[in-house]
């Protein structure tokens, strides 16, 4: 696609967001910064920005196939793509089909219990009040999205997890939970946004249970730039 990069729109904790001469595109940059703990750990994991960046556009081509529509729409480098340009749903949308995290802690339930079926969760996206925890009631009462919105955003989200969970297995990488955010093109379409990456999913090895994910840093574990290169290796060769 033949636009020009123009300036930085946006910075957040892991890319940097700039327009382009399309007011329909936009492109994302990928850094290998890192936080966790609600910003209070801060740190870089050597190369994750171009993880992320070539796995969720992998993985984003294959849910477009899958009838899944997103933002990609081209690679230009290691760590810059072109994206389409959305207004993001203050929804954080977390699908979890094994126990871990902050349902483990909630709920008292053990790390590694396997749910009967799929939840999924909403957050409400505001960093300033920490995300917290909400029903699709309080969507609606305070105009984060319509009924109508939820109720695709809601579709989409369990159909990724069953086409995600199946790419992850082929790989032998159980997927323990993620989260996702949606956005609006200017017509209005909801579409899938954001990043799909070690990041924002738990990735266990479905043999040996090994952390292949932003756990490790999170908790201090060591090894998450290898864990990081080892997801790539995995489901890009
Ligand atoms: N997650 C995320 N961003 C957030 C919160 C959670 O990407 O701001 C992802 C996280 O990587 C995990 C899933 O959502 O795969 C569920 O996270 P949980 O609610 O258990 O919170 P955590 O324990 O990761 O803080």
């Amino acid at each position: 696609m033949n636009v020009t990069v123009k300036e930085q729109m946006y910075e957040g904790k892991a890319k940097q967001v700039f327009a382009t001469s399309d007011p329909e595109i936009v492109m994302v940059h990928y850094k290998d910064d890192a936080t966790a703990g609600d910003g209070e750990k801060k740190g870089t994991i050597r190369d994750k920005g171009i993880v992320n960046n070539k796995l969720s556009n992998a993985l984003m081509q294959k849910l477009e196939k899958e009838g899944i529509p997103t933002h990609y729409v081209e690679e230009l480098n290691d760590r810059d793509t072109l994206v389409k340009k959305v207004s993001i749903v203050p929804l954080e949308v977390i699908i979890r089909n094994v126990a871990a995290g902050h349902f483990s802690l909630r709920m008292g339930v053990a790390e590694g219990t396997t749910f009967k079926t799929p939840i999924l969760e909403f957050s409400y996206k505001d960093d300033s009040l920490h995300d917290p925890f909400i029903n699709h009631y309080y969507a609606l009462a305070l105009e984060l999205a319509t009924q109508e919105e939820i109720d695709t955003i809601t579709a989409y989200s369990f159909k990724i997890n069953e086409i995600l969970k199946k790419i992850m297995l082929d790989a032998n990488i159980k997927l323990v939970d993620f989260k996702l955010e949606f956005g609006r093109l200017s017509d209005g379409t909801i579409i899938l946004a954001d990043e799909i990456s070690p990041d924002t999913c738990r990735f266990w090895d479905a043999t040996t249970g090994a952390h292949l994910d932003k756990d490790l840093f999170r908790r201090n574990m060591g090894g998450e730039a290898d864990a990081y290169q080892e997801v790539m290796k995995r489901l890009l060769g």
